[in-house]
């Protein structure tokens, strides 16, 4: 008897002419590896407004075929997947070899948006670089990514996105038994940090050319064909990097994990893993409880975003000059372009979340001494900002909302009185900047016990929460009547809940 066939998968978007491809560079950077099928692969849910902006079919449901794809279960049409080797400094320390443990690059597109984008799945499997682990991913950290890319670019701040979540009741054992996923990450690429250090640290610095020639033709071709293409490349990758600690600072992200090999050479935010969207102010929160000494803390992102562009510069200095002394020195005249780029944007997006419309001398001052004030009563970061846009410039009636969320009111009142007087100073209109304020300051963002409540969902066979989720952060800046309660604090039951490196 013939059985139906899984009707066979119609893409309608192209794929990237060979020669353009990060598979074209070969075995020594991506083998060609196959991923390894998934049973029963299910659909969890499909990012419909991505998939139509990259040209895809916008109704997974009526797609079997696609399922099977996103899930690992088959190549996609003309395609050989492949994952890529790169080292990195994880937690300070060099490790000489890591790469796409459980990543495989499916398909590269030219996609429906004229834009180039790469599909690369997590969890699809064993690779060459897996070392001693399985090459999957569970349910609970694929669910945490997938939100996370999503929330993260609706607020505005430059990341991997996500295109699908596939589901499948495989077992995979990490400190209890918990079930499969697969998520499937969609990006102009996935060039990391950690890519140039494996080349460069194995010695194989003819190999760094051929790399940055692909991200710069690819993702900076207005740097290519330039004698100091490289250079320039390095700049703005710097420069970017800054500017992305400075925007993770402004709606306090933690990322957990800033490990060189997460660090991208486009300037995206990348590896979703015991990330943290903080509740209450603490500038020395950490919230990766695998990060015993706190080197990845809130306060310490900025730094440590430098000091991976070090790094990077480091592991790239074969491409800056013939000579050691004169590629060093270019290449600190680079690194000297972080502490300008990040105070810059830093203070551009703490006026803005304050309602100024323009920065003064003064600004640093008032906004540190609001930073201060959060800190000492753990008020909530995110609620703090909001409630502040509803706030009076004349007059000194109390700040409602507002002052819920502080603990020290002395020091509180006093600060809005200089704040009011500052506002008054450059005739501020209340409607004006409490609207322009709202376009800065989310009203909801992926907190720690959202993302634990549909998970714990999923876990048990329900799937509702992340769509609802999906929805609310997909416009994080707008009220939302009805979902009051997800811009609440956590409760404190949920107070507990601890992510680390276990994915
Ligand atoms: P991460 O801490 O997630 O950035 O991962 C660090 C390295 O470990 C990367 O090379 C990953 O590909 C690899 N890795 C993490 N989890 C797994 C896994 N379950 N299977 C294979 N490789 C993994
Ligand atoms: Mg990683």
């Amino acid at each position: 008897m013939n059985l139906p066939e899984t009707p066979a998968f119609e893409a309608r978007v192209e794929l990237l002419p060979p020669p353009r491809r990060f598979a074209a560079l070969g075995d020594a950077y991506a083998p060609q590896v196959a991923t390894t099928p998934l049973p029963e692969p299910r659909m969890l849910h499909y990012n419909t407004a991505l998939a139509e902006q990259i040209g895809l079919q916008d109704d997974a449901a009526q797609q079997p075929g696609l399922t099977a794809i996103l899930a690992g279960n088959r190549p996609w049409p003309g395609y050989a997947p492949v994952s890529s080797v790169y080292a990195g400094h994880q937690f300070g320390s060099f490790v000489p070899q890591l790469g796409d443990g459980r990543a495989h690059l499916i398909a590269e597109l030219s996609g429906g948006d004229g834009r180039r984008w790469e599909l690369q799945l997590k969890g699809g499997g064993k690779t060459p670089w897996s070392r001693f682990a399985d090459g999957r991913a569970v349910l609970r950290s694929s669910i945490r990514e997938y939100l996370a890319s999503e929330a993260m670019h609706a607020l505005g701040i430059p990341t991997t996105r996500a295109l699908s979540l596939v589901g499948s009741p495989q077992e995979v054992v990490r400190e209890t038994i918990e079930t499969a996923a697969v998520v499937c990450r969609a990006a102009p690429g996935f060039a990391r940090f950690g890519h140039f250090e494996y080349f460069y640290y194995l010695d194989r610095h003819e190999r760094l050319g051929p790399l940055a020639d692909h991200v710069i033709a690819e993702h900076f071709p207005e740097f290519a064909g330039r004698a100091d293409r490289y250079r320039a490349w390095l700049t703005e990758v710097v420069e970017r990097t800054a500017r992305l600690m400075a925007q993770w600072q402004a709606v306090g992200f933690c990322h957990g994990v800033m490990n060189t090999d997460n660090f991208s050479a486009l300037g995206l935010s990348l590896d979703y893993g015991p990330y943290g969207f903080m509740d209450g102010f603490d500038a020395h929160h950490i919230c990766n409880h695998s990060d015993e000494g706190g080197r990845y803390a809130y306060d310490r992102q900025p730094q440590i975003g430098h000091w991976n562009c070090s790094r990077l510069l480091q592991a790239t200095l074969p491409l800056l000059a013939e000579q050691p002394e004169q590629a060093v020195e270019i290449a600190n005249g680079i690194l000297d372009r972080y502490p300008p780029a990040y105070s810059q944007a830093m203070t551009r997006l703490w006026t803005a979340k304050l309602g100024l419309g323009e920065v003064r001398d003064s600004d640093p001052e008032l906004i540190n001494r609001y930073l201060g004030i959060l800190n000492n009563g753990r008020s909530d970061f995110s609620r703090s900002f909001r409630h502040l846009s509803r706030l009076r410039s004349a007059g000194d009636e109390p700040a409602h909302g507002i002052r819920e969320e502080i603990a020290d009111l002395a020091a509180f009142d006093a600060w809005i009185g200089d704040y009011r007087a500052r506002l008054r100073g450059e005739q501020s209109d209340d409607r004006e900047r409490a609207a322009r304020m709202d376009t800065v300051n989310p009203r909801y963002v992926l907190r720690n016990h959202l993302a634990q409540g549909a998970i714990e969902q999923a876990q048990g066979g329900s799937y509702g929460e992340i769509d609802t989720l999906f929805r609310l952060l997909n416009r994080p800046f707008e009220e939302q009547p009805g979902m009051e309660r997800y811009a609440e604090e956590p409760p404190a039951s949920a107070r507990h809940i601890e992510v680390s490196c276990s994915s």
